[in-house]
């Protein structure tokens, strides 16, 4: 498969810095599934042409794949497409031959790596599952002029029609390093054939190469579910993180917490009364290493940082930008270096298990479980509760039957969007008596906020020792 990549900038040749291959000569690499072939078909002040000729070797593959499965097509895996068209394997050789590119990195010229140049890219047969349609809808939105030409299937017989596959040009004035994401996540979208690779990391991977364009991408949901095509179990993760990282603004970072009692009063004084009742279970539980698991903005970090019984603190959130917006309100980088080490920030999903979590005495929930989709509860109870399994665990959750209360809520309606559920008391007690007998905790119940003699507190609590 061929792609070329044509700078028209000033000093064109410059191309050759960013990628950190000399236009001067040819040069391959051995992957793991053939060879890649990187060289300037045209190396001049005024254009610059770079050509990654990428050799898939269909054999390789089937000799290396053990049980391959035979669906019926036995010559298939021999006799395909997978040499000649771009797709995830187009994906790896960037980030091998390209790498530091990629990462944005330009050794020898720093000054270039964010300059927005101006820069083609030809794919003489480009896969366009999807159609047309589908291929503009995936670059004009990142700012590229689409050229598109449906190649035929059988130039000597016109009569058989188009094939799959277009000659597609995509032009845009932007840094090298981010065409290179654009082209990492998306060839193997548009080819939605099975992807080369598998693996756990690859929601990590979308995000990075993602980063700054994809959150924000219209079709960002169907990037998404192709991108992790074979990974059903991965792609709500990944929508998921990715909707907590599109342009979330540090008020709408709060806002999962906003009460629909405008009022700032009352609202910040159930925030206070919230985090003050968590505090006051930690402490009196004697625990010196705590966790708080989907952190937010890091409030309650910054109440466990001022009591110094503890620690050793670990906040962990699903969203990166949301992590970020909790190291700066904290001032991270300005603490003095012994209250820096109590205190470790991570990013993570509380419906995987973590190693990290093991080996605190108490865990704070706040907030968080009617974020979870409730088929993911299963996996979050295990994943605290079996595996983390602190002595003592506090979760809160709103009081759905206290929403009456509120006038500016509707009825029937959640207090947020991004809530999957909220839960009466009973409801909360059934499954927290459930979860405790199940994992050898006790649990017991604490209203938080004003209380109502018929509805109950707006916030309720649950605190489960062992
Ligand atoms: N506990 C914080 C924030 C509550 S808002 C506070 O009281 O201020 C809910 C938080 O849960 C958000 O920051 C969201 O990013 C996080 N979250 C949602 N799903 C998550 C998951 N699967 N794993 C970890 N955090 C998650």
């Amino acid at each position: 498969m061929l792609m070329t990549i044509t700078s028209t900038h000033e000093n064109a040749t410059d191309l050759g810095f960013l990628l950190r291959k000399n236009p001067a000569r040819a040069q391959s690499f051995s992957l793991s599934f053939g060879t890649a072939h990187v060289f300037y078909p045209v190396a001049s002040p005024e254009c610059c042409t770079v050509a990654l000729l990428v050799e898939v070797d269909p054999i390789g593959l089937v000799r290396g794949r053990r049980g391959s499965a035979d669906n019926g097509r036995p010559l298939e895996q021999y006799v395909n497409d997978r040499p000649y068209v771009p797709s995830s394997f187009l994906s790896v050789a960037i980030a091998d031959v390209f790498s530091s590119a990629l990462a944005g990195g330009c050794k020898e010229k720093p000054e270039l790596a964010d300059l927005p140049l101006p820069l083609t890219v030809e794919l003489p047969a480009l896969p366009c599952r999807g159609g047309e349609g589908f291929l503009r809808s995936l670059f004009e939105p990142l700012g590229y002029t689409v050229t598109a030409r449906r190649l035929p299937l059988d130039e000597h017989f016109p009569d058989w029609g188009g094939s799959p596959f277009s000659n597609v040009t995509l032009a845009a004035t932007l840094p090298l390093h981010l065409l290179l994401s654009h082209l990492y996540v998306l060839m193997p979208v548009l080819d939605n054939d099975k992807h080369y690779w598998v693996g756990e990391e690859e929601v990590l991977k979308l995000m990075r190469h993602g980063e700054g364009w994809l959150p924000a991408h219209p079709e960002r949901n169907q990037i998404t579910r192709r991108y992790l095509k074979h990974r059903p179990s991965l792609i709500d993760e990944a929508l998921l993180r990715l909707a907590a990282e599109d342009g979330m603004a540090p008020e709408e970072v709060a806002d999962p917490l906003a009460e629909p009692d405008e009022p700032s009063g009352p609202r910040h004084r159930l925030n206070d009364q919230r985090l003050g009742s968590v505090m006051a279970v930690l402490k009196t539980s004697g625990a010196t290493r705590v966790l708080d698991l989907g952190c937010g903005e890091g409030r309650l970090l910054g109440l466990f940082l001022k009591e110094r019984q503890f620690t050793s603190i670990l906040g962990m959130d699903v969203s990166y930008r949301t992590l970020e917006i909790a190291s700066n309100r904290l001032h991270l980088d300005r603490l003095p270096a012994p209250q820096r080490e109590r205190l470790r920030l991570l990013q993570g999903s509380l419906i995987y298990r973590d190693e990290r979590l093991a080996g605190f005495d108490a865990a704070a929930v706040v907030e968080v479980i009617e974020h979870l989709d409730a088929p993911r509860l299963a996996a979050f109870e295990r994943v605290l509760f079996e595996f983390a399994r602190p002595e003592t665990i506090v979760i809160t959750t709103p009081n759905r039957e206290y929403n009456v209360k509120w006038e500016s809520l509707p009825a029937g309606r959640f207090r947020h969007r991004d809530h999957r559920f909220e839960w009466t008391r009973a409801e909360f007690r059934a499954w927290a008596d459930a979860v405790a007998a199940r994992f050898g905790y006790e649990a017991r119940f604490l209203p938080v906020g004003p209380e109502d003699a018929e509805v109950g507190s707006p916030t309720q609590m649950g605190v489960f020792t062992r």
